[in-house]
């Protein structure tokens, strides 16, 4: 758990509380928390409750590792979250969808693009509702490519698209993911393939403070 600004989608720049759940059914290539894939530290729901009450911060973002493997403990989770009136953001790799997401504010679902090494479920796209958004990170033009052929679903469906700058952790400074970040703004201007509600975001909190852990 940490307090942090939210640094991706549609909700960059609020304060969150963040919940990161161990382990991940996906083993991306470029994964930026690798230290989520390994077993955690067990807390009870009423720890969290509690948590997220002592920090009087009223936006929660439930991440991971892949927080959605947790099924029960999570439907859980949102319901009570829900209770105590908190704005809940759940950001996911694109595996899942389960009933208990029609609780959450703001579905944030990855759509993995070939340079992360996975694969999403491209039909779990049909599930998301407006508010909702999904995410494809883009290193180079097969990535880009990748994520017009995803627009065509994301346009149908009417919730929004995030294309964010893959970061290379290890390997991209500050000055590559800029590059990476102009070179996809301005091949988005000219290309009139694109359609609905898309937005090129970074990943503001790593601007911000590099790839350190828990911001
Ligand atoms: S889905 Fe997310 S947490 Fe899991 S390996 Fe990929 S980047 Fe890492």
């Amino acid at each position: 758990m940490f307090t942090s600004i939210q640094g991706e989608g549609t909700n960059a720049g609020t304060v969150q509380f963040f919940i990161r759940a161990a382990t991940c059914d996906m083993q991306c290539k470029i994964c930026d928390s690798k230290y989520s894939w390994s077993k955690g530290e067990r807390i009870s729901i009423q720890q969290l409750l509690d948590d997220v009450s002592t920090s009087g911060i009223t936006n929660v973002c439930l991440t991971g590792g892949e927080i959605a493997q947790f099924k029960g403990k999570l439907a859980a989770l949102v319901a009570f979250l829900r209770v105590r009136d908190i704005h809940i953001v759940l950001q996911t790799n694109g595996l899942h969808y389960h009933i208990d997401f029609d609780l959450i504010h703001t579905v944030g679902m990855d759509m993995k693009t070939p340079s992360t090494g996975e694969k999403s479920n491209e039909s779990l796209i049909l599930k998301l509702r407006s508010k909702d958004e999904v995410k494809t990170l883009i290193h180079d033009m097969v990535d880009y490519e990748y994520a017009v052929k995803i627009n065509k679903i994301v346009r149908g469906v009417g919730c929004k698209q995030i294309l964010q700058p893959l970061n290379l952790v290890g390997e991209d400074t500050i000055g590559d993911l800029l590059d990476k970040y102009r070179w996809i703004c301005e091949m988005v201007v000219k290309d009139r393939r694109w359609g609905g509600d898309v937005r090129v975001i970074p990943q503001l909190h790593v601007f911000l403070w590099g790839n350190k852990r828990g911001v």
